[in-house]
């Protein structure tokens, strides 16, 4: 009866903030150094080096509020990004067609070995390891676009243990979402269900298990996450 040879399993899917329905996952890109201060404190001159992107996989996304410490690192980051969820998705896409991708827009964490990515970049190796691991992208619940409108400005924050770590603003993206869908349709075809991580702002520090996070973008909705 099965079409499958193996359970071929659940595709993942996220809460929607007031809605039964789930959002359903098909990709997850992420932004590189797409936030000025945050590329000079890694080292790199946003004016010579444009972003670029790198990708998690789906089931990374955890709306759990736990962030269980990964093996093989001692030096976890995190890093606040605006993720915005797509409704819809093509090629080649003029920025107005990106802009009415959007479905809508959460908190998230890109959660980084730092250790594992500084040896990645110095041996010219990707950063599957550093990036791409179980639970590495804590995310709060979807708001629809709709609702919140366009999120091109707003404050982001991070504070560990209420320490406040990381504060910018959404105005401060290089590449603003519309571009950055733009440029990303170039390479890849989107689909509805794809989720881009928007970049971080300055701040990116150390966690260790025991701390909280919490993480606040704009009008939505905080994420607070334990380091388990
Ligand atoms: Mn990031």
């Amino acid at each position: 009866m099965s079409d499958y040879v193996i359970d071929p399993g659940r595709r993942p899917a996220l809460p929607v903030l007031g809605r039964t329905a789930l959002y359903p996952v098909h990709r997850v890109y992420c932004i590189g150094r797409n936030y000025a201060d945050h590329a000079v404190e890694m080292g790199h001159d946003p004016d010579r080096e444009p972003p670029f992107f790198f990708l998690k996989n789906p089931d990374n996304l955890d709306p759990s509020g736990t962030f269980p410490y990964p093996p093989e690192s001692q030096d976890v980051h995190h890093e606040v990004e605006l993720a915005v969820a797509l409704g819809t998705g093509g090629t080649s896409l003029a920025i107005a067609e990106a802009a009415a991708c959007v479905y809508g827009y959460a908190v998230s964490l890109d959660m980084t070995r730092r250790d594992l990515q500084a040896e990645a970049k110095k041996l010219a190796r990707p950063w599957e390891i550093a990036k791409a691991f179980e639970r590495s992208a804590p995310i709060g619940p979807i708001v629809p676009a709709a609702e919140v409108g366009a999120l091109d400005h707003g404050p982001v924050t991070l504070a560990v243990n209420g320490v406040v770590r990381q504060a910018g603003d959404l105005d401060q993206m290089i590449w603003k979402v519309p571009e950055m869908i733009a440029h990303l349709s170039r390479f890849f075809t989107l689909a509805p269900g794809d989720v881009i991580l928007t970049g971080t702002p300055a701040g990116v520090g150390a966690v260790v298990p025991g701390d909280v996070m919490e993480a606040r973008i704009a009008a939505l909705p905080p994420l607070v996450v334990t380091v388990a």
